[in-house]
């Protein structure tokens, strides 16, 4: 089972969405230069649906909940993803820090994917040099179709 550090609500990490976003511990990624790099350590409370449950009626108005990380066990973020999509009117969201999409993953749970690791002279998904890319997934016609909208963040910082 996945484990989370802590939780906050942002207004920035998905666009125009008022998110729970769930920092997620054990990331395999180790990017160079990693602002969060104590998300390495296997710290933490485990992430199931019962703590789940308890941080969305903690926070209500919530229109999203971002899963920051799990890229150590992307069956689990896809599992919680879908427990979400089937308990909650609300909208998905995950922070990968990896090029490709985990095969594990349905995008059918998801709302928004972040991809990418963090390069440092490239920057994060506010700098138009950045490596990284912003998915947002339309899964209303039966099957997911993505656009990719990096460039929101972009213009957010001018
Ligand atoms: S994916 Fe994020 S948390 Fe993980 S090493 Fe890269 S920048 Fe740090």
């Amino acid at each position: 089972m996945i484990k989370y550090v802590n939780s906050m609500v942002t207004f920035s990490e998905f666009p125009n969405e008022i998110s729970l976003c769930i920092n997620i511990s054990q990331c395999p990624c180790h990017c160079p230069g990693c602002h969060s790099s104590y998300l390495a350590e296997d710290i933490g409370e485990p992430l199931g649906e019962l703590t789940l449950h308890k941080l969305i009626t903690e926070n209500k108005g919530i229109t999203c909940v971002g899963f920051m990380g799990g890229d150590i066990e992307p069956k689990s973020v896809n599992a919680l993803a879908q427990y979400i999509k089937t308990e909650y009117n609300l909208k998905v969201g995950w922070y990968s820090g990896r090029n490709h999409l985990a095969p594990e993953i349905d995008l059918q749970y998801f709302d928004y994917v972040k991809l990418g690791p963090y390069v440092e002279e490239r920057g994060g998904l506010d700098n138009p040099n950045t490596n990284q890319v912003m998915l947002e997934i339309d899964n209303t016609c039966g099957r997911s179709i993505t656009k990719d909208i990096t460039s929101y963040f972009w213009h957010k910082s001018n």
